[in-house]
Formats: structure tokens, sequence, C-alpha cells
């Protein structure tokens, strides 16, 4: 399997990331990362998912939250609440700033959101090829209740940063995402590919946002060669965050199960579920999709590779039963 496309979202994704390029030190790795996340915030173009995935396989990331940079400190953010400048609630750090106004001033000058990706990542040097899973402007929206009766949609950061997914979920929209072309070289690389994983990545708002990009799903499908994804869900909730909200919203339950049947067979060959979940094993075969358990906590680096290990196996299992 030298050549491997994996779709992103941030954490989850990320971290998994790291485990792949230790597994597969000879592929080459392509990553299409979720945009649907991405967010204008004090005039300047901020892509959390991408740079999630930038940070940390190149070195930047701030380890214990998951997403931002190490060492972080927060005086412009201080500074633009001293003039009662916000939003507030966005955690956006002074090292951080530098990334979205060096995005925003190429962005500016005409160069698209892909070719802004690339020079980033010269800087950072993550060891796989990040691209944005299109250079079109497609954000996330949630369809949630407006306090009098009504309904209204907010900004996918909005519900999950500010309100901590606490408030219904009716919808979850990727709005922009029927007009979205992939963007250069995520289908080249799709075609191209030995494999392609999904990560243990937000199955609506990471992998389905990515997904929702026409063109997407069809070539995926259509490669020709194992698909294998990971299990974000171990026992019954997320192993981190609010999956399990957005999951509500498109009316899958929280399981290992649930998550690879909403995938479905059609775009999905293999998927891990973690141990405690081995029961679930069976119920995934009978939909068609081949499942093995195995451990899914991505606790350390040595973990994480293993993962990555087992999904390639296991990729390798389908193609030669
Ligand atoms: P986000 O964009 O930052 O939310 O990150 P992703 O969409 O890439 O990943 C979020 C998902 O990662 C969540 O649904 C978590 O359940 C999942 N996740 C986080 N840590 C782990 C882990 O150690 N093991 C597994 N299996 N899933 C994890
Ligand atoms: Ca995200």
């Amino acid at each position: 399997m030298r050549r491997i496309v994996a779709l992103s979202g941030g954490i989850g994704g990320a971290r998994f990331l790291r485990g792949l390029r230790r597994a597969a030190p000879e592929a080459d790795i392509t990553v299409i990362g979720n945009t649907g996340d991405d967010i204008h915030l004090f005039g300047l173009k901020v892509c959390p998912d991408l740079d999630t995935v930038m940070y940390t396989l190149g070195g930047g990331i701030h380890e214990e939250q998951g997403w931002g940079r190490a060492g972080e400190t927060f005086a412009v953010k201080e500074e633009l609440a001293a003039y009662g400048v916000g939003p507030e609630w966005f955690g956006l750090g002074d090292r951080d700033f530098a990334t979205h106004i060096v995005r925003t001033q190429m962005l500016a000058a005409g160069y698209p959101l892909s070719a802004v990706t690339e020079a980033l990542c010269r800087r950072w040097e993550p060891g796989v090829r990040l691209l944005p899973m299109t250079d079109d402007r497609v954000e996330t929206h949630v369809l949630t209740d407006d306090g009098d009766g009504g309904r209204k949609a907010i900004h996918f950061q909005e519900y999950w940063v500010r309100l901590r997914a606490e408030v219904p979920a009716h919808a979850i929209v990727p709005v922009g995402a029927e007009q979205a072309e992939p963007a250069p070289g995520v289908l080249e690389a799709i075609g191209a590919a030995d494999v392609v994983l999904f990560p243990p990545s937000n199955p609506v708002v990471s992998i389905g946002t990515i997904l929702a990009v026409p063109g997407m799903r069809e070539a995926i499908a259509g490669a020709g060669v194992p698909v294998v994804g990971l299990s974000p869900v171990i026992g019954g909730a997320p192993v981190r965050g609010m999956a399990d909200k957005v999951l509500a919203a498109v009316g899958v339950e929280p399981t290992a199960a649930a998550v690879a049947r909403h995938y479905g067979s059609g775009l999905l060959d293999g998927w891990l579920v973690d141990t405690v979940d081995a029961d679930a094993v069976g119920a995934v075969e009978e939909d068609g999709i081949r499942c093995r358990a195995v451990p899914l906590l991505m606790t350390d680096l040595d973990a994480t590779t293993d993962m990555a290990r087992a999904a390639l196996a296991l990729a390798g299992e389908v193609v030669n039963p």
C-alpha cells in the first residue's frame, strides 16, 4: 500500500495520521481535510481542521489540548477584548494568529486555499500532502431552535464552541457544498490510491462534510481500492467531544456499528471497532463490511501506530480475502 489517501477532521484525524505516518513511513500519504468548520474571525480566514493536522504533524500542536499552538500566548485576544471586539469564545492565540494572517493575505492576493495550504505546509513539513477538500467556500451550519418556537441556522463553531452542542440540533447543513468542487489534486489522489482510510474523525461534521462535496463519495466508492474506517465511538460514546449530538441530528445512534452502517457497505469495505465493542463485529459484517475489534484508544504514538497498522492490514484482507 504505497499510496494512501486519508480523509480528516481535526483532532481525531490528526492524531491518527501521526500513527499512520509511522506505520507506513515509505508511503505517499495524501490527506483530504475538512474545511466545513472554517470561519471568518476578525477579518481573518481560520481553517481549524487543516491547521490541527498541520500543527500536529508538524510538531507545533498544543499536545494536551489537541488544537492550537504549543507555548501559546493571548496578547492579541486580550487587546481585542479591551476594545470590546469579540467573539471571546473562540480561542485564537498570538502564534495561531500569524497563520491566519498569512492565509488571509494569500487568499486576498488571489491564491486558492489549496495553494495557501501548500505554502503554509512548507514551514511545517507535515510529512503528508495536505489538501483542503475544496477551494470553494463551504460552511457547516446547524439548525437549532430560535427560542421563539421557530428555528434558525447557526455556524457550526457557534454551536460547537460557544454553545458546546448543548442546544438541540435538528439538522446539519454543509452550506455551499452542492456548488463546491473537489480541490485540485483531490480526485487524482483518490484515483491513484491503493487504499482510502477514514480516521476516527467525526462521521458527520468532519468525514460527512468532506463526502458532501459532489464527486467525492463517487470517486472513493468507485476507486476500486479498499476503503477502511476506524470508529470514533467506543462503548456507545465518542471518545472525546460531542459527536453523539451531531450523530443524533442525522438519526444515527452513537454506536460503532451504527456509524459503520451510516457510511454503508457501498462506501466502506472494512471497519475497525474497539475491543470493548467486539460484540458489534457480527452486526457490521452482516451489513457487508468486514470488521475487526482492536484497541482504538490513541493513548500514545505506539498505540496509534498499531491502530494504523490494523487498518492497513484490514485493507489487505479486503483485497486478498
Ligand atoms: P475535530 O475536527 O477536532 O472534532 O476532530 P475529528 O473530527 O478529526 O475527530 C473527532 C473525533 O475523534 C471524536 O468524535 C472522537 O470521538 C474521536 N477521537 C478522539 N480521540 C480518539 C481516540 O483516542 N480513539 C478513537 N477511536 N477516537 C477518538
Ligand atoms: Ca473540526
